[in-house]
């Protein structure tokens, strides 16, 4: 395709605003799919994606846009992944395009992950096009939202367009406006290939696919690739692009947006971000900002059923065959037996991967305390990063611990702000900005990382309704008065429980948790206490008193059939404990236990 009538977009938009159905809208318009073929929402497309109404894959789109200026152009829209964990793919999607489109559903507004968004693709220079959604809706509310989206995100707002996703109401003005408001690509074809590797997935029809986006040069069937970060070789086997069916062409040249298939294995021999050129005829330098992949949250996975430890193992091979991001090892805990020490990029990553393996390979799991990376400075002078509280050097070889901060933005009807102020207070924030656009209120706040991996954001929507929207990025490490927490059941430490927590906040979180496990563990022939310590100092205690009848007595030896369910009963409940010491603790405990309230 000529190089000026090409359009690149990502497509920015807080979840529920529209940016599904606009898309479909659009792809509708420019007859990429008849409606017979239009299945709802095209984008989207795993099920967990669509049940949650997130995107994890950056998916893309070609179209077929005849303008009113009569030229045929070729629109590439490209849908962000939606949460803060993906923010890194996020920032290789737009640098894949030249603009953005900006959906704010004009009910609502602009929230937290839509500025999160819209200033990275300001920063790499984006046009952004404004696009008011859900005009239909009677609460709508277009000429407020346009005010509010000039005050929050400081951009010109005067031309957003009005728009109904659902009826089809201002489409046509979105892509024209795409047309002309966003520049097209520059890029050179006789010079060396240079492509970006902007996401790429496992198929179980072609293997690896890989999404790239064309800067200079052109990728053509049968040519030997090489990717710059891991300098691996593969030749290209297949070119094409989504229409948005995978449709097979010729060649990518500059500006374009397709896949690739080279024959490649896993995913994890690809990286996001990555610069991909020609084997035989490389191009002088990579593109900048590469970053490898980073797990932020650690936690251990292990089945409750331990005949199950294989299949688990065989299942995380599978996932990772899809998903790069995620990194497991072999741990063993005493509580709980064998099972992975698993590394995610973020708390929703780890519910995604616990979920799918619950649906897809029917896996029950007990999952530990999940824990940030620490940097454990040694009086030996060493640096160690510790991923499991179990791990902890002894105190003593301690000489102090960083802990990753994070930089937050949390936007909010005012009514909520007071409980928001102290939630972000009780977990050690920091507040740097408190700004109001209407009666909506924008904070900054410097918050230590894990105090919000847990539950944080579970916290935050219960405590406005939840109307508050969140968004993070990692700051910087810093020194802080870490302790390691120790759970005793019957004197002997339960590992899978033990966790590094703040000084100040030690006896509470202590305390929160004997307390839920006096009421979780059933009560035994001996009384069992229950202590939770800072090394040796034990900071909260309960004791789950003795039970003193045989459960069978009270069926007085006559009715043999009740006492043989009741034994059996008993049985059944057997399998899903965990006996620790000489005691027996449900592995629902675990999981309950964790929950802070
Ligand atoms: P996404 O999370 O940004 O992809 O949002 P979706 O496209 O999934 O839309 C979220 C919800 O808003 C869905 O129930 C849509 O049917 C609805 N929706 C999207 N656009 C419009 C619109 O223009 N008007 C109305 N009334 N509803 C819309
Ligand atoms: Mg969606």
């Amino acid at each position: 395709a000529k190089l000026e009538n090409i359009r690149n977009f990502a497509i920015i938009a807080h979840i529920d605003h529209g940016k599904s159905t606009l898309a479909d809208r659009l792809i509708q318009d420019c007859g990429g799919l008849t409606n017979r073929e239009m299945k709802q929402q095209v984008l989207d497309s795993m099920e967990i994606e669509r049940e949650r109404g997130i995107t994890i894959k950056a998916q893309t789109v070609r179209l077929e846009y005849k303008a009113d200026d009569g030229e045929t152009y070729i629109l590439n829209l490209m849908d962000t992944p939606g949460h803060v964990d993906f923010a890194y793919e996020v920032s290789r999607s737009l640098k894949a395009c030249e603009g953005s489109l900006l959906v704010v559903d004009a009910s609502q507004g602009v929230e937290a992950q839509t500025l999160a968004n819209v200033y990275q693709a300001i920063d790499i220079d984006h046009e952004v096009v404004p696009v008011l959604n859900k005009i239909d809706l009677p609460a709508a509310e277009p000429e407020r939202i346009r005010r509010q989206i000039e005050d929050v995100i400081g951009i010109d707002a005067s031309e957003a367009i009005p728009v109904s996703a659902k009826t089809g109401v201002g489409v046509h003005e979105v892509l024209e406006a795409l047309v002309t408001k966003l520049p097209a690509p520059k890029g050179d074809a006789n010079k060396p290939l240079k492509a970006m590797l902007v996401d790429s997935w496992y198929d179980p029809y072609l293997g690896v696919v890989v999404l790239v986006r064309v800067m200079d040069g052109v990728m053509k069937k049968g040519m030997v690739m090489k990717m710059m970060a891991t300098g691996a070789e593969h030749p290209i086997d297949r070119v094409g692009i989504f229409s948005p069916k995978k449709t097979p062409v010729e060649s990518l040249g500059p500006g374009e947006i397709g896949f690739i298939t080279a024959g490649i294995k896993e995913v994890a021999d690809t990286n996001v971000g990555d610069t991909i050129t020609e084997a035989k005829k490389p191009c002088a330098e990579a593109l900048a900002g590469f970053k490898p992949s980073q797990s932020v949250v650690f936690c251990g996975l292990f089945p409750a059923d331990a005949a199950d430890f294989e299949h688990l193992r065989d299942s995380l091979h599978k996932l990772r065959l899809n998903d790069a991001s995620f990194e497991f090892e072999a741990e063993s805990s005493a509580a709980l037996g064998f099972g992975f020490r698993c590394g995610f990029l973020g708390m929703l990553h780890l519910e995604i991967i616990q979920e799918r393996l619950y649906r897809e390979f029917n896996l029950d799991l007990i999952t530990t305390s999940p824990s940030v990376v620490y940097k454990v400075h040694k009086t030996d002078g060493t640096l160690e990063e510790l991923h499991n509280p179990a791990d902890m050097p002894d105190p003593v070889r301690i000489a102090h611990i960083e802990e990753p901060w994070i930089e937050a933005t949390i936007m909010l009807p005012d009514e909520h702000l007071g409980s928001v102020l102290k939630l972000c207070e009780d977990r050690r924030g920091i507040q740097k900005q408190l700004t109001y656009a209407g009666n909506r209120a924008m904070l900054i706040y410097e918050l230590p990382l894990n105090e919000v991996v847990y539950d944080f954001y579970d916290r935050l929507k219960s405590v406005s309704r939840g109307y508050a929207s969140f968004d993070y990025q990692l700051k910087e490490y810093r020194q802080g008065d870490l302790v390691k927490l120790s759970i005793l059941v019957n004197a002997e430490p339960v590992d899978a429980l033990a966790m590094l927590v703040h000084r100040s906040q030690a006896e509470t979180r202590g305390r929160g948790l004997c307390e839920r496990l006096k009421d979780l563990i059933p009560r035994q022939m001996f009384k069992i206490p229950i202590q939770a310590a800072i090394g040796g100092k034990v900071v909260a205690r309960e004791t789950i008193s003795a039970l003193r009848k045989d459960v069978t007595a009270k069926c007085y030896g006559g009715d043999v059939s009740r006492k043989r369910k009741l034994l059996e009963k008993q049985k059944a409940g057997k399998k899903r404990m965990r006996t620790y010491g000489k005691v027996e603790i449900p592995h629902d405990a675990f999981i309950a236990a964790l929950k802070m309230n």
